[in-house]
């Protein structure tokens, strides 16, 4: 069994291993003809349920057979230009590379003796990005799992710098006075983040939006002189840069002078909208990000990056002392007097991933341009969809997309019930996801049934566009001409 540990005896057989794995990962790239199969958890299921884990096969070309039909055969494809449903991207060929080096030396970001210049990688690529967001010298920031997890740890600081000199971490301020900020279009992990830190159940106020889905700033200023006429404390106001239905961009300038002027934190969710931090053409839909106390950024949906990278970044580092503890057989105190750089100071993980080489190898290899330029495209790509749709008696769409998703839905000529209407496009939804010819997702507007495009890839076109608006059309009329006939 020692075969199979990576190390100086065994660098040949990881070479084979590893390179007969892309291999066959290559094959299919080349060889798939849709982004899904259409299988079901049921037909799925027992294939898995046969694998007996007590018996092993013993090398690796037998493991890949088996994962041919237990994984490759059925997944969903991103790089398929008819994959257009969530905000999961494809990846780029440099960051795939540094997945490959990062897994292997399998480096430890917490301390820097477990990681040594991957530690110093990441602290750059944090500095790149404030640099990008226009923070000064004394911005700071840490890489995380994703940005649920930033939003957290931003409202985990605001609620701190809140409730500093009333309790901190000694002990409970009044944590149910406490509120929240953010529009209704705002990712739940806000929601999420109060609930785990101790907010009350109605500690999140929630923002309207405007025709164009971003948050009513004149609401904004009411609700805060509300908070305040109350006693209440406003803790943080949330601003979503991308909302994840809409890609709709909040007011950043407005809400920044208000969070000033009632002293909120002012936290930037950027989760999806941080592509432009790095487009040639279209950074300015971000100004004000700058005037942030933190943001959120998921290099994992609009740099092209593989699941996990994502970062929180702070206008002001030492704010991130919120989350220092120190331990003996980790970190221990000392070693911040001797300047030694343990990241783990600054997260809320412990172990982690250095998924910051995959940055670094995209930039080393495509610079921030060529990465920035592939988010244009797909920009460029909504406006045409947009067009389309604009254009075509048979959909309706709910807003011009500021960056890539298309909100719509199919609409018959023909007299029919809102709710048919609801089915009919629910309808169509599951039966592109059924056959496999494409993949889009759903949401809910005003409580009536929605599809999406989040389109991601820039090797999509207009003309896919078009063929599975055709397609998601065929299936909802036919659903509905079924209905009628049977009504
Ligand atoms: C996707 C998303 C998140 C959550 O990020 P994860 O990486 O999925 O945890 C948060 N906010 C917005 C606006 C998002 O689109």
């Amino acid at each position: 069994m020692r075969s199979h540990l990576l190390n100086d005896a065994t660098a040949e057989s990881y070479r084979r291993s590893v390179t007969e794995g892309v291999e066959r990962v290559a094959d299919k790239l080349a060889a798939t003809r849709g982004p899904f199969t259409g299988v079901t958890p049921a037909e799925l299921a027992p294939v898995i349920d046969a694998v007996d884990l007590d018996k092993p096969l013993g090398d690796a070309s037998a493991a890949l057979d088996e994962l041919e039909s237990v994984y490759l055969r059925d997944a969903v494809y991103f790089h398929h230009p008819r994959y257009l449903g969530h905000l999961n991207c494809p990846v780029v060929i440099p960051a795939v590379l540094g997945e490959a080096v990062l897994s292997a030396v399998n480096s430890s970001l917490d301390t820097w003796d477990q990681s040594a210049g991957g530690t110093l990688i990441e602290r750059k690529l944090v500095d790149w990005t404030n640099g990008r967001i226009g923070f000064g010298p004394d911005a700071d920031g840490v890489f995380t799992s994703g940005g649920s997890q930033s939003n957290l740890q931003a409202l985990l600081l605001a609620r701190e710098e809140a409730t500093a000199g009333r309790g901190g971490w000694e002990g409970p301020a009044d944590l149910s006075r406490l509120r929240i900020f953010s529009s209704e279009c705002s990712h739940f992990s806000v929601q999420k983040s109060a609930k785990l830190l101790g907010l009350g159940m109605d500690a999140v106020i929630s923002i309207p939006v405007d025709r164009d889905k971003r948050m009513q700033s004149v609401v904004l200023a009411a609700e805060l002189e509300a908070c305040r006429a109350e006693g209440l404390v406003p803790m943080a106001i949330v601003a979503t840069a991308g909302t994840t239905d809409f890609g709709s961009i909040d007011p950043l300038p407005e809400i920044a002078a208000l969070a000033a002027e009632y002293g909120a934190w002012m936290h930037v969710d950027a989760a999806y909208g941080c592509g432009l931090l790095a487009s040639p053409t279209r950074r300015h839909l971000l100004d004000g990000i700058e005037r942030a106390d933190s943001v959120t950024v998921d290099f994992h949906k609009s740099f092209f990056q593989p699941v996990s990278s994502s970062a929180i970044l702070v206008r002001d580092g030492a704010t991130l002392r919120h989350a220092t503890y120190h331990a003996d057989y980790l970190n221990p105190a000392r070693t911040v007097a001797e300047r030694i750089p343990n990241q783990v100071d600054k997260s809320l993980q412990t172990t982690r991933r250095f998924d910051a080489l995959k940055l670094w190898m995209t930039l080393r290899v495509m610079g921030a341009d060529g990465v920035g330029g592939l988010f244009d495209e797909v920009c460029d790509l909504a406006a045409e969809g947009f067009a389309l749709l604009a254009a075509d008696p048979r959909y309706e769409v709910v807003v011009e997309p500021r960056i890539s998703t298309l909100v719509y839905r199919y609409v018959p000529a023909a007299a029919a019930s809102p709710e048919d209407v609801d089915r009919a496009n629910l309808h169509a939804r599951k039966a592109l996801f059924a056959s496999g010819e494409a993949v889009v997702a759903g949401t809910k507007v005003d409580g009536r049934q929605y599809l999406k495009f989040t389109l991601l890839n820039p090797e999509t076109t207009a003309a896919d566009i078009a063929a599975v608006l055709d397609l998601i059309a065929g299936y909802a009329e036919q659903y509905l001409g079924e209905t009628l006939v049977h009504a």
